[in-house]
């Protein structure tokens, strides 16, 4: 009787262990799913006012601007590059480098301003970045960048503004 009683417990024991590893293995799933929701949000249509038309095409669109095309590739003062969708600061002029692509590059962005999703389009594997509070699309993430981080953060300058330091 004992025993059984004994087995009894371990099994609703080991149930409601398994119960409980569902539920975090089902968090986990939603958290890794590309986040739908972010704490700036717009329609379409209120994109459209606040973004020029090549903005809105790379931020909400996924676009790719010409390279070589925007002034931020010859931006050399000290400030930070920030969001043009909602101006939260993205990049540190510090950690801009010359990648000769045309396109702004950097090697790390400010602590928590990006995420990265994996990009299957065009027949790349790739791995986009967006602006962590808006969503909006940046460019996307190469492991062949420089010293310190080895990474290169490909992005539209379009989808950017920079705000230079004024101490
Ligand atoms: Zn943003």
């Amino acid at each position: 009787m004992q025993s059984r009683r004994g087995f009894l417990f371990q099994a609703a024991a080991l149930g409601s262990l398994a119960a409980a590893g569902l539920v975090v293995g089902r968090q986990r799933l939603a958290m890794a799913a590309p986040a739908q929701t972010f704490e700036v949000q717009h329609s379409d249509a209120q994109w459209h006012q606040l973004l020029t038309d090549e903005q809105f095409d790379v931020l909400r669109r996924e676009g790719t601007e010409r390279p070589f095309s925007s002034p931020l590739n010859n931006e050399h003062r000290r400030g930070r590059f920030a969001c043009a969708g909602c101006q939260l600061p993205l990049f540190a002029s510090e950690a801009k480098f010359d990648s000769g692509t045309g396109w702004p590059s950097f090697t790390a962005p400010l602590a928590g301003a990006v995420d990265t999703s994996r990009d299957s389009s065009l027949g790349m594997e790739r791995n986009e970045v967006h602006c962590h509070r808006c969503g909006g699309h940046l460019g996307h993430v190469f492991d062949d960048g420089p010293a310190p981080t080895g990474l290169r953060y490909c992005m539209n300058g379009v989808a950017m503004v920079f705000v230079p330091v004024t101490a």
